[in-house]
């Protein structure tokens, strides 16, 4: 297991930010992080050893309370952007770790976030396994605690989670969050089946049941996984790791098109221009709902909207970067093994993101009558 607990060199954030740095521009978009459909352990050992696992934690955990500060907002925007840039599948996981740390220092007790600390310090990956398999997991009470039941039907990092948060179904039909330990591999199941995008995410299937729980593992309250703001605000991270793989599309088109010669072309100049405009106004809306998650309270339902506004901005610029980036490059983006064609194949598939419509229409309901919010920071 990696030594990762915060090394000297990135015990402030602003260190942090720099290695991140120096480790993204290691890595050139050009090359592939790794062969397609494994898992991206060596760049997760790389960030590891930044001590991105631990930088999430707060402060008081020893962390470097990246939802702490205003700093703290850029340098997470950075880890998770450079992370979806380095791989989609790192990302993803890695989106889902950050999750995990955010949700038990918002909902857990003091005993559970200093043993969450406790394992991130070793090393150990989190996971947020809430998509239902077959049957979906319930939580029942026994003489002696809890036992679950039922599968989790999406689960990144499937073999590589060591703990995941997953939510359960308790008696009265509230939706539970739970932390268990996730190192039984005879329990890891076939996932939704071969997606075509983002193989190297690791994600399968685990079975639940028959596992015996204490009540030290449920975390907060029936329905906190739902409560908002957090709920639909926690959703900015995964548009920041889209924001990454837009960086690797933008840069793999401008070097193809300036490699055959073809960058000089006032159509493909177009395409450029308007891939850039794609790419700044993906950022600038992951930079806002950031700012409304991290600034001054608002009502949580305008946060949310604000955060589910962002989401889809960032899905449809991503979707048509990924046109985009096709029509220039022509055939040469579906060449089997080239990082433009995978990554084309991870982003459309990493922007499938749970209920679309209902984010957009609920927003939209939210702001048809109140004023957009003066950005305060
Ligand atoms: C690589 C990968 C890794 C993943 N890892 C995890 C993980 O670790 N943990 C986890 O919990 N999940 C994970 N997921 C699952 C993920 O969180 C979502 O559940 C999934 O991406 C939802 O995508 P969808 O397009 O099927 O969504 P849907 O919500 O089914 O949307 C599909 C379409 O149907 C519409 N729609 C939605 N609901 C309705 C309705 N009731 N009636 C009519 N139309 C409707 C939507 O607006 C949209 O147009 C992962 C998914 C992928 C692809």
């Amino acid at each position: 297991m990696p030594v990762c607990y915060l090394p000297e060199k990135t015990q402030d954030i602003a260190a942090f930010r720099s290695a991140l740095k120096r480790l993204c521009a290691a890595h050139p978009s050009d090359i592939s992080g790794g062969e397609e459909g494994a898992f991206p352990s060596v760049l997760l050992d790389q960030l590891t050893q930044l001590g991105a696992l631990s930088a999430a934690l707060p402060v008081k955990n020893g962390g470097l309370g990246l939802h702490e500060s205003p700093e703290g907002m850029l340098g997470l925007i950075d880890l998770l952007r450079i992370s979806g840039r380095l791989s989609l599948s790192l990302g993803r996981c890695l989106e889902g770790h950050i999750n995990v740390v955010r949700l038990v220092s918002l909902y857990g007790s003091d005993t559970q976030r200093n043993a969450l600390a406790a394992f991130v310090k070793q090393g150990v990956l989190g996971g947020i396994w809430v998509t239902d398999g077959a049957p979906p997991v319930t939580l029942e009470l026994t003489a002696t605690g809890y036992q679950l039941k039922g599968a989790k039907g999406f689960c990144s990092g499937v073999r590589q989670v060591g703990m995941a948060l997953i939510t359960a179904r308790n008696a009265l039909g509230q939706d539970v969050m739970v932390l268990v330990s996730t190192d039984e591999p005879e329990r890891i199941g076939k996932g939704p089946g071969h997606l075509t995008g983002m193989a190297g995410s690791g994600t399968g299937a685990y079975n639940f049941t028959g596992m015996e729980i204490s009540p030290d593992a449920i975390i907060g309250r029936p329905g906190d996984y739902l409560r908002q703001p957090e709920f639909s605000a926690g959703a900015w991270r995964g548009s920041a790791v889209a924001l990454g793989g837009m960086d690797v599309l933008v840069d793999l088109m401008r070097q193809e098109l300036q490699a055959r010669g073809r960058a000089e072309n006032p159509h493909q100049q177009r395409r450029i221009g308007e891939a850039l405009i794609l790419r700044e106004t993906a950022s600038l809306w992951v930079h806002r709902a950031a700012r409304a998650v991290y600034g001054t309270p608002a009502e949580p339902e305008e946060c949310a909207a604000m955060v589910n506004l962002a989401r889809i901005a960032v899905e449809q610029a991503g979707v048509q970067l990924i046109t985009l980036v096709q029509q220039a490059l022509g055939l040469s983006a579906f060449i089997r093994g080239k990082r433009v064609e995978q990554t084309l194949r991870d982003l459309a598939t990493y922007l499938r993101q749970p209920a679309p419509d209902e984010t957009l229409t609920e927003a939209a309901a939210w702001f048809a009558d109140r004023e957009w919010p003066e950005d305060k920071s």
